[in-house]
């Protein structure tokens, strides 16, 4: 198998530099990193491969541009934005079969990928002319208190492979608007989309050194000295807890800014009043959509018993149609799971689960090669305790628990250090209430399998995270507040 004539020009188009100051540079060292398409294993594209001086060079370019980046009029910072969405819609078609080259899931997705990933770019170009403070007579009336806010200056952006438009545009669009400049790191896996939107960035004439992109195998050495430079005001990570631990321990040394998107470890509660064919839709988006590679993927199905045996043969008459394949294929429901390695680690929970009385539906085994696939799997009888009910499977794999109580519902789907977010599947209004305030999460969906939107504050509770993207709330991650005391009597 080989990349189509398409395919091939569209690679082609992708800029294979560090964008550094307005420019496109090659890494210092020379050496450049190999981006493969998950699907077939196939080489896609070598792009630079930054060292860690590469990465203070992006540094003192987003430096450099700082003041007067800051300094540009809100409207005009919000026109570029929109600009960018603009030709990001234009675009879209080669956006999406970007990423579904360089990440696998199947081109719709890709195409709804594009779609939020989008939004980011819109909503903060709207946002950027409303950022406002306070004013107001102080308590004992001898002055005029003035709160305003300030951009905070020069970030660091690291993103994941699984969400490679969105989870750039999320931290990119909102820092902009704010008036910051950046330098990005997205992952070694899925670099291309990046680059790509760094182009269409540059011809809406970003001015330069507003945004600088690097690409490396080398995260923790180009991000360790980015982190310790004291220039640098703020750190905003998309990625694994495991990750976000080491970070926020780096980032103590200059009391820097941080917000940490991390990992998940979601339940998705079905009561005995759910609509279940409503449920089982929830489910199959809140489960396989983009292979459960996602930190909002439903990992833990907490069903009632009365109504388990019929959710798991619902779900898994669905699943058994979803045809795996390379994610360019017409009809192909699943794609691949980003590396061989992801394949090894979701078949030994399976496995681990199974060896402990775990009983499987349907699926249960890897996908002939070539490429890393996974099959689509249901799995119940999952005991208590079992690795795969308290690590994130980031895999198509659906783990049936049954309860009984309300009490013990939220028992269970509060049991995690995890907290990004729960899904809740019932008819009763009271109940939902109480599940709204009883379940230890940062988004919830009340019947329905995916939640995410530009509009909304997106982040975790507990070990799923601190700050929020997206929203009222998103551009205020990279805002400072500055309070002054006008004395007046
Ligand atoms: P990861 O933590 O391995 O990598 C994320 C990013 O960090 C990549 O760019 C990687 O190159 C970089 N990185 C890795 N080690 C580093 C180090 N020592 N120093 C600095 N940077 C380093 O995660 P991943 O496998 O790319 O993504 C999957 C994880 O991301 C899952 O845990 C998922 O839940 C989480 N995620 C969270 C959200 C959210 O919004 N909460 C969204 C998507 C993904």
């Amino acid at each position: 198998m080989t990349v189509t004539r398409t395919e091939a020009e569209l690679l082609a188009s992708v800029p294979d530099g560090l964008f550094i100051g307005g420019r496109w540079v090659r890494a210092s060292a020379d050496r450049t990193l190999d981006v493969f398409d998950p699907a077939t294993g196939l080489l896609l594209k070598r792009v630079a491969d930054a060292t860690p001086d590469d990465g203070v060079s992006a540094l003192d370019a987003a430096v450099a541009a700082s003041a007067e980046w800051a300094a540009t009029a809100p409207r005009v910072r919000g026109e570029l934005l929109r600009s960018a969405f603009d030709l990001l819609q234009q675009r879209r078609d080669e956006v999406a079969l970007l990423i579904t080259l360089e990440m696998g899931k199947p081109l719709p997705e890709a195409a709804g990928e594009v779609a939020y990933g989008g939004e980011f770019l819109r909503w903060f170009a709207e946002e950027a002319v409303r950022v406002s403070g306070r004013y107001g007579t102080n308590p004992d009336g001898t002055g005029q208190m003035v709160v305003s806010r300030k951009p905070v200056g020069p970030c660091y952006l690291i993103t994941p492979w699984n969400f490679p438009l969105a989870m750039a545009t999320r931290k990119i669009a909102p820092a902009l608007a704010a008036g910051c400049t950046v330098v990005v790191k997205p992952a070694e896996l899925t670099p291309l989309t990046t680059l790509f939107l760094a182009g269409l960035l540059e011809e809406v004439g970003l001015p330069s050194g507003v945004l600088n992109i690097i690409t490396t195998t080398d995260a923790a050495g180009v991000s360790e000295r980015i982190i310790a430079d004291p220039r640098l005001r703020k750190l905003s990570f998309t990625g694994s807890t495991r990750v976000g631990r080491i970070l926020m321990k780096q980032a103590a040394d200059t009391v820097l800014r941080t917000s940490m998107e991390l990992g998940g470890n979601a339940p998705f509660v079905v009561f005995d009043d759910a609509d279940l064919d409503k449920a089982v839709d929830g489910a199959m988006l809140a489960k396989f959509r983009n292979a459960g590679q996602a930190c909002t993927a439903a990992n833990r199905f907490l069903v009632h018993s009365s109504v388990a045996a019929e959710f798991a043969r619902c779900l898994a008459v669905r699943v058994s149609e979803l045809r795996p394949g390379r994610g360019t294929e017409p009809g192909v429901g699943i794609g691949p799971l980003i590396t061989d390695g992801a394949v090894d680690a979701v078949d030994e929970l399976v496995q681990d689960a199974v060896s402990h009385g775990a009983a499987i539906v349907t699926g249960g085994r890897r996908v002939a090669g070539p490429g890393s696939f996974y099959e689509p799997t249901v799995l119940t009888g999952v005991p208590a305790g079992s690795r795969i009910l308290q690590h994130e499977i980031f895999g198509p794999v659906a783990t049936i628990v049954e309860f009984d109580t309300e009490t013990e519902a939220v028992r269970l789907a509060n049991d995690t250090e995890y907290g990004l977010v729960a899904y809740v599947h019932t008819e009763g209004l009271a109940r939902g209430q109480r599940m709204i305030a009883a379940l230890e999460t940062g988004m919830m969906g009340l019947n329905v399998g995916a939640v995410s939107d530009a509009a909304a504050p997106f982040g975790g509770v507990k070990q799923s995270g601190l700050g929020r993207e997206g929203g009222l709330e998103g551009i205020h991650e990279y805002l400072s507040t500055k309070y002054t005391l006008v004395q007046t009597g």
